[in-house]
């Protein structure tokens, strides 16, 4: 496994396996790698001649000093898991290599960035949008997968690709979790115990949601079901808890039995955490 660490390697090793034909996918991730990254690296695996994955705590995504202050690094313990899965390159770029100025042009998503993730952390989507599109310019994939986890994200990276024309498939895949249900998460690792366990109950709160639409509940009566959970839970503060369509993120007004996303962002702990989950009638 080679770790690279300059733009201008990655692209010569890029370009020089695609001269090969060789058919390159791309796991963006900001390291403090868990289950939920090792199995879109493991999916890539599978369907790639050459896996890159990124490691970079984008700070142009942070809205929050000290949540980027704090994100977990361990560093050496993330290329120990990459190495075992046959991963071909990471790619690991400094602050310097990936904004040697300041960007002064920003990535507008539109209206899909204003809502749910996009109201609560102004500039977070800009930042990502940036970030990603270095990365595919560095690294001129042809797939690059994403998890469900952050549906928002996901879903505004396909509509960049296909709108601005990126020659890159890019794949959703789906949410892993804990045994108690709790979405894996870099910044699981900075709950106590305590906080674990009351983060378990943000699934629950899903899960309840999903029974009341499944059973035929208004939007609105599946979101208050949700919030009634969470507020039984001492400890969780809920941001919000949206019912989405889950490819144009608009707001659910009516229950017709539709595939729906039913998204939540509370904090536990002082620590932001993030789920969602795909709701439909049979
Ligand atoms: P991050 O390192 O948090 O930027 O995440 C890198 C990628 O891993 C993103 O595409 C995330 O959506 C994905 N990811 C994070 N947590 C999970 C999870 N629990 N299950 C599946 N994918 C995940």
């Amino acid at each position: 496994m080679q770790v690279i660490e300059r733009p201008s390697a990655i692209l010569e090793y890029s370009l020089e396996h695609r001269k090969n034909s060789k058919k390159i996918g791309l796991v963006p991730t900001m390291g403090a790698l868990h289950e939920g990254h090792q199995s879109l690296v493991k999916t890539a695996r599978a369907a790639n001649d050459i896996v890159v994955v990124s490691i970079f705590v984008n700070p142009l995504q942070f809205n929050n000093k000290n949540d980027l202050e704090k994100y977990p690094r361990p560093l050496d313990h993330d290329l120990e898991v990459l190495e075992s899965l046959g991963v071909n390159a990471v790619y690991l770029p400094g602050e310097k290599d990936m904004y040697p100025e300041e960007p002064q042009v920003t990535v507008n998503f539109g209206y899909m960035a204003e809502v749910m993730e996009g109201k609560f952390r102004p500039g977070h989507f800009n930042g990502v949008g940036v970030v990603v599109t270095k990365l595919f310019h560095h690294i001129c994939p042809h797939s690059t997968y994403f998890g469900l986890k952050d549906l928002q994200q996901y879903l505004l990276i396909k509509r960049m690709v296909m709108d601005l024309s990126f020659p890159i498939e890019v794949l959703g895949l789906p949410i892993i979790r804990e045994t108690s249900g709790l979405a894996m998460s870099s910044r699981n690792g900075r709950l106590s115990e305590s906080g674990l366990k009351v983060a378990s109950n943000i699934y629950q709160g899903l899960q309840k949601g999903k029974v009341k639409w499944e059973t035929g509940a208004t939007p609105k009566e599946t979101i208050q079901a949700v919030l009634d959970l969470y507020k039984e839970i001492e400890h969780i503060n809920v941001e919000y808890v949206e019912l989405v369509d889950p490819d144009t993120l608009k707001n659910i007004t009516v229950n017709n039995g539709q595939a729906v996303a039913l998204c939540v962002a509370v904090f536990v702990e002082g620590i932001r955490l993030i789920d969602n989950l795909y709701l439909w009638q049979d």
